[in-house]
């Protein structure tokens, strides 16, 4: 280690005199912090927190999150590839990192720099075997990746339970933990007896009793995404693995209703480029889909898809521009969009608009008015847009 090989994310410093002209994500490292503090008054003594910042911690910059959270104690990160773990370690950043997916590349680098691997199924603890045995010394730290009925990784509790089993009888590798993943915590239906999230807690608790009657204590034991550690106190185990959350976002709809403290961490803003005023009928953007109303004054700003401001909000959303909403006129376009400012509006060229947070709709909001979902739209936030920290 040492060297950093892996150039994961966006650049987080911008002494570049051009970074001016792009659009900037502001990450609140303060509003991460707040959020942390909200998770852990869910939580139990003694349960620890597992920061997932996988892609980019949801686009918000994984080193930088993670020195933050670091700082603020959390000493665990969960990430899905095993250049998300190894850029971690290069950083130095402390604590344990945790791969929430099983693989077959890089196993004995992984194990190297003391990643936990996850093993879903027998071939994947074959593969750590052989990665070790062909790599001498090093000794592997596993997780079993348990299936209750999330049906994306991992066997249900019977074969996982053997599998453990294999986990605790193989020479080179410690059992590290058992986990499961948890489908619809962020239902309306979560908290109530006889839900789908009701019988995947009970299924994940039952096996834990059969390892602890085979003898088998895996040292972390853990299920809850952001969600559960919000409203299933039962769901956290040893450890609670939030990600959504610090970032400051609700889930679901559900739960956007019923979280109301939490805090967004990101800001995003984009400099107007240029500024017309246009005749009735005007068409504006890709299509001529728009047409000016009235006579109006229409903005040009620095954002577009490739940026990750959605196409989908062509003419749907709005952005914030000197204390009020704005309209997006006509399509977004690949780099820019525009905004219908008003017969009476004004703009200076480099003047900064919010699109995403801020006065703007939340990230929340506008990724449901694209038919997506906010997890999609933050971590769809490109690596043209500059990242901003500010102190927590
Ligand atoms: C992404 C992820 C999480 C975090 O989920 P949120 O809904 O963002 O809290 C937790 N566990 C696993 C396995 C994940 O992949």
């Amino acid at each position: 280690m040492g060297r950093a090989p892996h150039r994961l994310g966006p650049l987080t410093v911008d002494p570049r005199p051009w970074s001016e002209d792009a659009p900037h994500a502001h990450v609140d490292l303060a509003a991460l912090r707040h959020n942390l503090d909200l998770l852990r008054g869910r939580t139990a003594p003694g349960v620890r927190v597992l920061a997932a910042v996988k892609a980019d911690a949801y686009g918000h910059g994984m080193l930088r999150v993670a020195r933050a959270l670091s700082e603020a104690g959390v000493a665990a990160f969960g990430v899905a590839t095993a250049a998300e773990a190894l850029a971690l370690r290069s950083a130095g950043v402390p604590g344990d990192v945790l791969l929430f997916g099983p693989v077959r590349a890089g196993i004995a680098e992984l194990a190297a720099a003391g990643v936990s691997l996850t093993v879903a199924q027998p071939a994947d603890l074959e593969a750590v075997t052989r990665a070790l045995a062909g790599a001498g010394r090093a000794r592997g730290r596993v997780q079993v990746k348990v299936d209750t009925g999330m049906g994306r990784l991992g066997m249900g509790p019977d074969d996982a339970r053997a599998l453990v089993a294999a986990v605790e009888r193989a020479p080179t590798v410690d059992l590290d933990g058992v986990w499961t993943h948890l489908a619809s915590a962020d239902e309306p239906d979560a908290t109530e007896p006889g839900s789908a999230t009701d019988r995947q807690i009970e299924r994940f608790a039952d096996l834990l009793a059969q390892l602890e009657r085979d003898g088998l204590r895996p040292r972390w034991a853990h299920a809850a995404n952001s969600a559960a550690t919000l409203v299933r106190p039962d769901a956290h185990f040893d450890q609670v693995r939030p990600g959504i959350a610090l970032y400051g976002q609700p889930p679901s709809a559900w739960l956007a209703t019923r979280e109301r403290d939490l805090r967004p961490v990101m800001r995003v803003d984009a400099p107007v480029t240029f500024v017309k005023r246009v005749t009735a009928g005007t068409p504006i953007s890709y299509g001529g889909t728009w047409t000016a109303p009235r006579a109006t004054v229409v903005a040009t700003v620095r954002i577009g898809y490739a940026d990750g401001y959605p196409r989908a909000l062509s003419s749907r959303a709005e952005a914030w521009h000197r204390g009020r909403r704005v309209p997006v006129a006509g399509r977004v376009c690949m780099d820019q969009l525009m905004l219908d400012l008003g017969p009476e509006g004004d703009a200076e060229v480099g003047e900064r608009i919010d699109l995403i947070g801020g006065g703007a709709p939340s990230a929340f909001d506008l990724a449901a008015d694209a038919g997506s979902f906010t997890y999609e739209l933050l971590t769809g936030i490109g690596a043209r847009v500059v990242r901003r920290y500010l102190p927590g």
